[in-house]
């Protein structure tokens, strides 16, 4: 079993942690927030007072934080104090600049780095079932590959380092266009007095197939586990559907890639979120899309 510092402790990396310690691992865990700290002395892992002192004498580093600013910014306190050699993973999704950043300074420094961005949500961090993808050398993926493996049911190399975070991307790309086409078809089956189960025993089994209909139906009633039938609470909110289209975004006019119905759901999914429902999950903008029609 190894020794894990991990670092950002909110609604994913809390039961996270909490799934290392169940696997045994000795955990030493740090997060800005003390209601965090106490949760995670609960279940089981050590606190440390800062990002410096959890990652003393550890094998492995894991952190999960907001955005790619406070990755860089714990990778360049904690990175030059951790022994030569130790294994530094993130799981949290930043932009593919950043991750790239995070790897070169690992490396300066003599470090095994992954980025291992998650797919899965809340539920899949708790129930350890989580898909992590992930970038980084062969020698890093075979040693991060087992650790990950306490907190996630898929793990998949995706290429060098920064590949995880560009999978992350583009998969979340397809599926906000994907809802929001979805979205679409609800709203107008409802025009033409179109049920909605007509509409998705039809389209479940035919080419309209996608895993927006079939396991995340936006409408009440077809998919039983569905946000939709519990008043739309995420989930995946909304505000995390903006961020992830946003880096997709600043992605293609890095790389100089098209993507013209990603920006259009990043609009969409904007103007949702400017209206106050930042916080619904992002199977909830099929009630944006019904708005539009009374315009
Ligand atoms: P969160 O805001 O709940 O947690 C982030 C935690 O990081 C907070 O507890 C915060 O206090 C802590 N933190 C920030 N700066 C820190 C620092 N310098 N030192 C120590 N701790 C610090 O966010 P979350 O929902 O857990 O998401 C984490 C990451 O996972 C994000 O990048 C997010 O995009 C990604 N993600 C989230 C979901 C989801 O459904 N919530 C799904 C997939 C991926």
């Amino acid at each position: 079993m190894a020794n894990i510092a991990f670092i950002g402790l909110g609604n994913m990396g809390g039961p996270m942690a909490a799934n290392l310690v169940k696997a045994g691992h000795k955990v030493t865990a740090f997060d800005l927030v003390e209601a965090s700290r106490d949760q995670a002395k609960a279940d089981g892992a050590a606190i440390a007072e800062s990002s410096v002192a959890c990652v003393k004498g550890v094998d492995v580093v894991i952190t999960m934080l907001p955005a790619g600013k406070h990755v860089l910014s714990v990778w360049n306190e904690v990175v030059p104090v951790m022994t030569k050699g130790t294994l530094i993973i993130d799981c949290s999704t930043i932009d593919v600049e950043s991750a790239k950043q995070a790897h070169a300074l690992a490396a300066k420094h003599g470090m095994l780095s992954v980025d291992a961005p998650v797919s899965g949500g809340t539920g899949g961090a708790k129930g350890a079932t989580l898909t992590f993808m992930c970038g980084g050398e062969e020698k890093a993926f075979a040693a991060a590959k087992p650790v990950l493996e306490n907190m996630g049911k898929k793990i998949v190399h995706c290429g060098v380092g920064g590949a995880g975070q560009a999978a992350k991307i583009c998969n979340n790309m397809i599926l906000g266009i994907s809802m929001i086409g979805v979205g679409e078809a609800f709203a107008l089956a409802e025009k033409l007095g179109l049920s909605h189960q007509a509409l998705f025993d039809v389209a479940s089994t035919s080419s309209g197939q996608c895993w927006a209909l079939t396991s995340y139906c936006p409408v009440p009633g077809p998919v039983p586990t569905s946000p939709a039938n519990n008043d739309y609470k995420p989930g995946f909110a909304s505000a995390l559907m903006v961020k992830d289209l946003t880096l997709a975004q600043d992605a293609a006019k890095a790389a100089g890639a098209a993507t013209p119905l990603g920006k259009h759901a990043q609009e969409i999914y904007k103007a949702f979120d400017a209206a106050g429902h930042g916080g619904v999950d992002f199977s909830g903008i099929i009630q944006h899309v019904r708005s539009l029609a009374a315009k």
